[in-house]
């Protein structure tokens, strides 16, 4: 049978080709395909006019002696190149693989304002199998319920609370591994339920696309306070296009308002798109949107294989998904019934691509919204100042929730002047005794450190020679577990630590904190108290960061010594002290963002104190305690904070008062970088609205072997800007030695590194 039906397919495939190619008087069109190459331009090819297409299907085409998959973004224009040597598409994919038009019209613009090229922002909008021509409609296994298991009597199963959630989903329909797994079922519950004969995976049936529908709605017995009310009403009452900046400071109950916000579009049957960090796509804050409403949700990270991926994507296109859920790339899923887009914690980095294709998923979600009429919110404890100064400015509506609901206190701030206090092994007497005292009080307490490794410094006793990295501007951290000694820029380890390589002493020595250090200090001066070090080494495994957290949930005493890993997307109820021991660096960077980014990192890290009926302490020791900045911080609240900076970037010509762009140029000596920027500032003039600024070294000049020279273009007006770094592409472009140099454009830079 099977043989047969193959047969029969082949047949009518060569029947239907020989059907279009010859005995139709079939006219041919062109058309215009974006293709993944650094070209700035579209490429033409020719198609028989009986070819089913589209704009945003996606074709192979021949490109030189390659075969690329590319995207039409025009049907019959007029190819820029003689009709007869224009090529022909090789393949039409299949329609469930297109673009949609909304999509296609946000990777326009995108391309245009990050100076991108069109083929590879198109490329980088589509996920990998999709990409590679793949079809996303090809089927997946799903697990169903058998007879028996649809007999099942819920009561029965007790407590198996997992079992029970299973069950209860497998009800409704069957749901594919990437859906179980997302709805946090171990495997050892879907083996428990396939062993009783409940449910079976099924092969090969093709994914459910019909549109969702919402089931009920479990509130958890949550009242809004009226501050969460005003905001709620305020979005959905909206009358005009403009964004919502949500500030509430940390546990004020944004996500409450995010969910009661969806919870009307949901049961219209709109869909919500949810961008989140990268760290921050914790279990905790997909179960919070689980546990609410009962639809279907796609989960869109890193971590997903491609097939995963490109299903969760189809399932957003063709509406059978009520939220959507991902990280930085999320923004570019399209959505069949589209409500509404959040971006929660809108002030993180991750929501900037730093290489390649340089956008940001925060400013494409409002560039969407206004595309597509949706309403959308930022949220934030502390929001960016971009965000802040769109407020200002009456572009974006304002949402405050300046106080936490009833019953869950504020944390509160104390500074230790360090510059007057010894220090044991970076801790200070009176640390050291909170600490104590929060543990005898059988409560939690959270060391923050944002540097993993040992020591950041490894440094010779006899002569002072200090560890660097041959292919960085950078010292090596010494890693004790290893005994090695790495760098965090380029990865580079070495396991030769033992002598100077200047005077060959034997006599060196770890300098400075690292999460190693201080986990191996508190373990010496609390062993009666399990310490957890949390970081990128210690969670590297699969499964690490969950486990960790569900030790720290149970609530026993527990040192917990973390990175910015642990500062985001966690509510740890019995940490009731936080302890950050070395922000200083914040204050010294030649960066002008770092004031920023460390109230927002204290008040985020801080903020994971206290969140149940004990109220939190936040202890930070530092040099700067008289700092008028960080007064004003832990006094004034981020509010006044970020007011303070506004003024003094303003002052300064800073964004967001102004507007940035680079060119970075990138190459294995400094001086090609420097004489390559050199000679575009001798070739282009820039008008007098618009700055150049450069050549200068990016903040770390050498890393991984490359020396890298940035141009900095500034203007007050976005399109001189816009205009004058098109001109500066062009010129760019046009320079025979580009080969030797590496070079990109950064529209709205994030970072000087
Ligand atoms: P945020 O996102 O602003 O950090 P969350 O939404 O996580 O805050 O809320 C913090 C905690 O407060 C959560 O445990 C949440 O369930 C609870 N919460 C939120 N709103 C209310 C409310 N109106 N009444 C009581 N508890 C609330
Ligand atoms: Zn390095
Ligand atoms: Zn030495």
């Amino acid at each position: 049978m099977a043989f047969l039906s193959a047969t029969v397919g082949l047949a009518s495939g060569i029947m239907m080709f020989y059907f279009c190619a010859s005995t139709m008087p079939d006219s041919t069109i062109f058309v215009a395909v974006a293709v993944p190459t650094p070209l700035r331009t579209l490429f033409h090819y020719s198609l028989p006019s009986s070819e089913r297409i589209a704009i945003g299907s996606r074709v192979r085409v021949p490109f030189g002696p390659r075969k690329l998959v590319g995207i039409v973004t025009e049907i019959n224009s007029q190819p820029d190149i003689e009709v007869a040597k224009v090529r022909p598409v090789l393949e039409v994919f299949g329609a469930g693989g297109d673009l949609t038009e909304p999509i296609l019209k946000l990777c326009r613009w995108a391309s245009d304002y990050y100076h991108h090229p069109i083929g590879e922002v198109l490329a980088s909008a589509l996920p990998t199998l999709l990409r590679k021509g793949a079809d996303p409609q090809e089927s997946s296994r799903v697990l169903t319920l058998t007879s028996k298991g649809r007999l099942i009597d819920q009561q029965f199963l007790g407590r198996a609370h997992a079992q029970r959630k299973l069950l209860g989903a497998l009800q409704q329909s069957g749901r594919t591994r990437e859906e179980v797994g997302a709805m946090d079922i171990s495997s050892q519950t879907i083996r428990s339920i396939e062993s009783k004969d409940w449910a079976q995976w099924h092969a090969e049936v093709p994914v459910p696309l019909e549109p969702f529908s919402a089931g009920s709605v479990n509130y958890s017995g949550i009242t809004v306070t009226d501050e969460q009310a005003t905001a709620i009403d305020a979005v959905n009452r909206r009358t005009d296009s403009k964004p919502f900046l949500l500030y509430g400071v940390t546990g004020s109950g944004k996500t409450e308002v995010y969910l009661r916000v969806i919870e009307p579009l949901l049961k219209a049957g709109k869909q919500v798109l949810i961008l989140v960090p990268e760290i921050g796509l914790t279990p905790q804050t997909i179960s919070r949107f689980q546990d609410r409403f009962d639809v279907p949700i796609t989960i869109l990270h890193s971590s997903l294989t491609d097939k995963q991926r490109a299903l969760g994507w189809l399932r957003a296109r063709e509406g059978s998904a009520g939220i959507v859920l991902g990280t930085r790339s999320a923004i570019y899923t399209p959505l069949k019934f589209p409500g509404a887009i959040i971006v929660d914690e809108e002030h993180d980095a991750s929501y900037k691509q730093q290489d390649g294709f340089r956008y940001s998923a925060r400013d494409l979600a409002v560039l969407r919204a206004g595309f597509e009429g949706l309403p959308v919110i930022l949220g934030s404890a502390t929001p960016s100042l971009e965000s802040l100064h769109n407020a200002d400015r009456g572009k974006y509506h304002l949402l405050k929730l300046a106080t936490r609901p009833p019953g869950i206190e504020p944390e509160r701030y104390e500074l230790l002047d360090t510059r007057h206090l010894e220090k044991k092994n970076g801790l200070t007497r009176a640390l050291r005794h909170q600490i104590g005292d929060r543990l005898a009080n059988r409560e939690q307490v959270l060391i923050f450190i944002n540097r993993r490794g040992f020591a950041p410094v490894m440094i010779c006793n006899d002569c002072s020679w200090v560890a660097n990295c041959s292919r960085c501007d950078a010292k090596l951290t010494y890693h004790l577990n290893t005994n090695t000694l790495v760098c965090h820029h380029c990865g580079t380890i070495s396991r030769n630590i033992l002598s100077c390589q200047s005077c060959r002493s034997s006599q060196l020595s770890p300098l400075g904190l690292g999460t190693q250090r201080i986990e191996q200090t508190l373990m010496a001066m609390f062993p009666e108290f399990p310490v957890l070090r949390i970081d990128r080494d210690s969670t590297r495994r699969k499964g690490s960061m969950e486990s960790f957290v569900s030790e720290i949930k149970t609530g026993e005493p527990a040192i917990l010594v973390g990175t910015q890993l642990l500062a985001k997307g966690h509510h740890f109820p019995n940490v009731t002290l936080v302890a950050m021991l070395d922000i200083d660096s914040g204050f010294y960077s030649a960066d002008f963002r770092a004031t920023e980014k460390l109230g927002q990192t204290i008040l985020q890290v801080g903020g994971r104190s206290g969140r149940a009926d004990k109220p939190g302490t936040v202890t930070i020791q530092t040099d700067f305690a008289t700092h008028p900045l960080l007064e004003t911080l832990v006094k004034g609240g981020y509010f006044e904070f970020a007011s303070g900076l506004l003024e003094e970037r303003k002052e300064a010509g800073l964004p967001p008062s102004a507007f940035h762009a680079i060119l970075r140029a990138e190459a294995n000596a400094s001086n090609t970088a420097r004489s390559f920027l050199e000679k575009i500032i001798t070739k282009v003039q820039v008008r007098n609205t618009v700055n150049l600024l450069g050549p200068i070294p990016a903040l770390m000049e050498k890393k991984a072997g490359r020396y890298r020279q940035l141009l900095i273009v500034t203007s007050e007006n976005r399109s001189d800007l816009h205009r004058e770094v098109r001109r500066i592409i062009q010129t760019t472009e046009s320079l025979r030695d580009s080969k030797k140099v590496r070079w990109s454009v950064d529209v709205d830079p994030t970072d000087m590194f």
